[in-house]
């Protein structure tokens, strides 16, 4: 063979296009065994709630993603699945599965998509936020699930590959009373190894005094070397706020996250300039300019994008630029079945500022339940998987128990 053979034989393959063929829309609603489920803001948690998406190509792949709408675990889905159903998968079929971005332009930008290609800026539909996002982000993720299984690799290797094998992660839970909270938090730590956790504050308690008092327990009990964040649900006032921060500043909070709503960027950017605890906030925005309203607002620290809401992977790489380009730490929420859950790890994994994974201990069965792997914490580091797209395998079978609603365009 001629040294110049292969790269001929590279250079004149024919480029294998995939289109698609059907996508399918899945409302789930997983119950919880009352023994597991707890208490927050947003009441008691008894069911995990979500939709996924299955986009099948003419060649047989299939590519899975996942959309969410609602805070917390809890939500009907309805409209978001709706959405789905009747305005973008009808948009769907027959186009190449490997236009992932010209998929996101014509979700976004709707009936001006041609305007916004030709002028090179978004002509966005009225819709350009919320629910639509959310549903778009289900789309994105599938289409990179099966850009990645055609070409046999990971998600993190088409991103420009990954930094580490594994990442720290921490342990997201922290709903129990100031006599309990020290004991609850141990015992995340004795299960997965974690050197990091994050409890709840805020409307939890009712009172900053009663959260500053719960931190001071988790912190007496854990002692100095456990890195706690404390998550508020954007619950505080701004004055509230303020009055927790001065309260656990003695307590080295490693970051206090959506201190207030993210409806009042000037008050979030308020609470950061009157303390030094981090801020960190993004699960509940949406899409590259959120983000960067958050950014220039000077609202945060760190940057929490959900892939299951802000737009996608595509639109997640996009945030991990501006995390990157304003130098602060992305730490994705991870808050969600599986496919969110391994979008997030992936876009951590490739990112520049890439920090840490979080690692839900609420009961959560559209995590762990619907997929052939198993996703847990060794050492408390979560393992970037080397297998090929998302690297999950979705049981069908247990993903049906979980069903409430299905419907194929
Ligand atoms: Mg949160």
């Amino acid at each position: 063979m001629s040294s110049t053979a292969p790269a001929k034989m590279l250079g004149g393959a024919p480029f294998r296009d995939s289109r698609i063929e059907s996508v399918d829309v899945f409302q789930l609603s997983a119950p919880i065994p009352p023994a597991k489920q707890h208490v927050s803001d947003f009441g008691k948690v008894s069911t995990f709630d979500t939709v996924f998406v299955r986009i099948t190509t003419e060649s047989g792949l299939e590519g899975w993603g996942e959309a969410k709408n609602a805070a917390g675990s809890t939500g009907r889905y309805g409209g978001l699945a709706a959405i789905l159903r009747e305005d973008i998968v009808p948009l769907l079929p027959g186009r190449s599965a490997r236009d992932i971005q010209s998929i996101w332009e014509l979700v976004y930008n709707g009936v001006r998509a041609g305007h916004a290609n030709r002028a090179g800026r978004v002509f966005p539909e009225l819709s350009r936020r919320g629910v639509t996002i959310a549903a778009l982000s289900a789309v994105d993720i599938a289409l990179w699930d099966l850009l990645g299984k055609s070409l046999q690799a990971p998600v993190w290797q088409l991103l420009g590959g990954r930094r580490k094998e594994r990442f720290p992660a921490y342990a997201s839970g922290g709903w129990a009373d100031v006599d309990g909270i020290g004991e609850e938090l141990t015992g995340y730590i004795e299960k997965g190894g974690f050197s990091s956790v994050k409890m709840r504050v805020g409307a939890l308690d009712g009172s900053p005094e009663l959260s500053a008092r719960r931190v001071k327990a988790a912190r007496a009990a854990l002692g100095p070397d456990v890195q706690i964040f404390c998550d508020a649900h954007g619950t505080f006032s701004v004055s509230e706020a303020k009055r927790f921060c001065r309260m656990v500043t003695s307590e080295n909070i490693g970051w206090l996250e959506e201190p207030v709503t993210g409806d009042n960027k000037r008050g979030m950017a308020e609470v950061r300039c009157f303390t030094d605890i981090p801020i960190a906030a993004g699960e509940s925005e949406f899409t590259r300019f959120d983000f960067r309203d958050l950014l220039d607002l000077r609202c945060v620290d760190i940057l929490q994008p959900d892939m299951a809401v802000c737009g996608g992977i595509s639109e997640g790489v996009r945030i991990a630029a501006l995390a990157a380009a304003y130098d602060v730490p992305l730490a994705p929420h991870l808050w969600t079945g599986a496919l969110g859950f391994m979008s997030g790890l992936h876009v951590l994994a490739s990112s520049p500022t890439g920090w840490i994974v979080e690692y839900s201990l609420g009961a959560n069965p559209v995590l762990h339940d619907v997929i052939e792997e198993s996703i847990q914490p060794v050492e408390g580091c979560i393992p970037v998987p080397d297998r090929v797209g998302l690297g999950v395998t979705i049981n069908t079978d247990a993903l049906k128990r979980f069903v409430s609603r299905e419907n194929q365009s």
